[in-house]
């Protein structure tokens, strides 16, 4: 598949207008160029965007060229043997969800930028820590010489916008009592009510790019 500037451009022009009708200002849009080809990160920069998200380990590291112009960010379930291949192609590691993998994260890559993933909702396969535990993990990275930089947090599929509200509305009560800038968290679907609720940074994907190819799933490494 490859991207037409024209288009990228417009259909970023459409999310920038998404966050400004939900009241938001300065909200940073994260390109997720999973499941597309380097074409797609490179048309994300060439259109505007800063940062770019990928998920699978295996994937980014097959587009490391195109994204050494970006700022990445990993956004994917993480196996902690993975990060010593990924700490020199990404910048900030999104989804911190347990001790042991910001321990390897700060062994490999000394003070790099991270999110704590939060699990907001009540439903499984979220991923994140549990909202209870997120003061002690965000100690914890900071004692391990990380730079917390946010959270981050996906919303729930089931309970339309109302449960979405309520879970981002968690996460963000978490980063304002952490003293934290950055709110990771809405994607294609749910960005308003992200946005209305206070997240400064939105991660978007198939509004930017269409639908994602099906994902063939790598025997060796299930998670990327
Ligand atoms: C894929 C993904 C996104 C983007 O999803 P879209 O619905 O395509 O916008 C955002 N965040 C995470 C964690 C993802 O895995």
């Amino acid at each position: 598949m490859t991207f037409d500037l024209a288009s990228v451009s417009e259909a970023l022009a459409h999310v920038h207008d998404r966050i400004h009708s939900a009241g938001g200002v300065d909200v940073e849009v994260l390109a997720v160029t999973k499941g597309f080809g380097a074409d797609a990160i490179e048309t994300a920069l060439a259109a505007g965007c800063r940062s770019i998200g990928e998920n699978y380990a295996q994937e980014l590291l097959s587009k490391r060229d195109a994204a050494a112009q970006a700022e990445v960010h990993f956004i994917g379930q993480l196996q902690t043997n993975k990060v010593r291949q990924l700490v020199d192609v990404v910048d900030v590691f999104q989804t911190v969800d347990r001790v042991k993998l910001a321990r390897e994260i700060a062994k490999r890559s000394p003070g790099a930028r991270v999110l704590v993933q939060v699990d907001t909702t009540d439903e499984p396969g979220k991923g994140g820590c549990p909202i209870g535990q997120v003061d002690q993990l965000a100690d914890q990275v900071r004692e391990l010489g990380l730079v917390l930089d946010g959270l981050m947090t996906v919303g729930p599929t089931e309970g339309g916008p109302a449960a979405a509200a309520r879970g981002f509305r968690r996460a963000r009560a978490a980063v304002d009592r952490l003293g934290l800038a950055v709110c990771s968290m809405g994607m294609t679907a749910d960005l308003e009510v992200a946005v209305a609720e206070g997240a400064t940074m939105v991660r978007v994907g198939s509004a930017l790019f269409g639908p994602r190819p099906a994902r063939v799933p790598d025997r060796d490494n299930p998670e990327g």
